[in-house]
């Protein structure tokens, strides 16, 4: 049997503190990749001494030694048992066989939830704006993934960020990544002053998952400049008006043009990561071939919850070629499901004044036996 190796189990970590003040603790796990449902525990700050080899990571690594797959990693364990590269194997050609450790190598933050977006394939976990429309709207929580909702709004403090990474041996540390809310916000370069403190900077790469809304401002360059380098991951779904309808509200126009501003920047590099979901799978070749043009790296993953691909309908499948069909999850779709995810997107239509079946007209003819 082939090894399960995963890096990130033995020096990977991954800190939500959005929902800290709901629950007044903050949500771990070794990887932002794993399942919300079984792969996440929280703790109580300031952590203890012994964080880094508690129960929780010590019982996944044990896992992982004998080479089985943790219910937390279904992400990874889907993708490849479908022969689909996986992130776990990503990883392995990044880092390597790793054990041992006494802290983490690799660091994913989400210090807020805070956006200025709110995209169809996200929800209120990860946006503000999220939030604030289904208040508006008195709309339940209904996606499993939601029930994790923190119902914070804003950023965590200094001081409970510091209370947590205080205790933690950083010394390791050469990857520290973004991710939100929208993470190009001073609150993040305060962060990366902080960790400044903590571990050679110059060893460090610094991600940003951004929407690309925004440029950075120029004020943050001379700490950046100080970093191994600097990786722009902009989401890009979909191009023209379908962008502008699966990332409100966001102009295509605009982030495309900051997309090419940030490419004349040589201390970055810039990648385009594209969610793929049941509005992004037929045409996501566009998105790559923007890629292509503008000389840059192009990544991809899958959506979770109501669009994801587990809710293709048969007449979609029946319209993909031979590439796409490899993006068709093995497991059972159900009508109840997809029918869920049509109601779902009728409310966000109304709600939002748009109309999905005019913006994606092939993709609608896919589900007409739900509509
Ligand atoms: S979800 Fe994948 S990458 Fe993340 S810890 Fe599990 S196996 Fe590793």
């Amino acid at each position: 049997m082939p090894s399960l190796h995963c890096p990130l189990i033995y020096s990977g970590l991954y800190v939500d503190f959005s929902a800290l003040q709901k629950e007044n603790a903050v949500i771990y796990s070794s990887c932002c990749l794993m399942d919300w449902t079984s792969g996440h525990n929280s703790t109580k700050l300031p952590i203890s001494e012994d964080f880094w080899t508690n129960e929780y990571f010590n019982s996944i690594r044990e896992l992982n030694k004998q080479n089985v797959w943790s219910e937390s990693c279904g992400q990874c364990s889907k993708l490849e048992k479908t022969n689909k590269p996986s992130y776990r194997q990503t990883t392995l050609e990044t880092l390597g066989y790793v054990s041992n450790l006494s802290g983490p190598i690799d660091l994913t933050v989400k210090l807020s939830n805070t956006c200025t977006l709110m995209c169809a394939t996200c929800g209120p976990v990860n946006s503000t704006v999220w939030q604030t429309h289904m208040k508006k709207y008195d709309m339940e929580v209904s996606d499993p993934s939601d029930s994790w909702y923190g119902g914070t709004v804003g950023t965590v403090s200094d001081i409970n960020t510091h209370n947590f990474f205080n205790k933690l041996n950083l010394d390791n540390l050469q990857y520290l990544r973004f991710t939100g809310g929208e993470t190009t916000t001073d609150k993040y370069f305060q962060f990366i002053e902080y960790i400044s403190t903590r571990c050679d900077i110059s060893n460090l790469v610094v991600t940003f998952q951004t929407n690309g809304t925004k440029l950075l401002p120029d004020k943050h360059f001379q700490l950046l400049n100080q970093c191994r380098y600097v990786r722009m991951s902009i989401s890009v779904d979909g191009t023209e008006e379908q962008f502008n309808y699966l990332r409100q509200p966001a102009i295509w126009d605009e982030v495309s043009k900051n997309i090419q501003h940030y490419n004349t920047i040589d201390e970055f590099q810039i990648s385009i990561e594209q969610t793929i979901s049941i509005f992004t799978l037929l045409d996501k070749h566009k998105v790559e071939l923007m890629a292509e043009e503008l000389g840059i790296e192009y990544f991809e993953h899958y959506a979770f919850g109501r669009y994801s691909l587990a809710h293709l309908t048969d007449k979609y499948i029946d319209a993909l070629d031979d590439v796409l069909l490899k993006y068709v999850p093995v497991e059972d779709r159900t009508h109840q499901e997809i029918k869920n995810t049509i109601e779902f997107l009728e409310w966000y239509d109304n709600s939002t004044g748009r109309n999905w079946k005019i913006t994606f007209p092939q993709i609608a003819q896919f589900y007409s036996d739900y509509i």
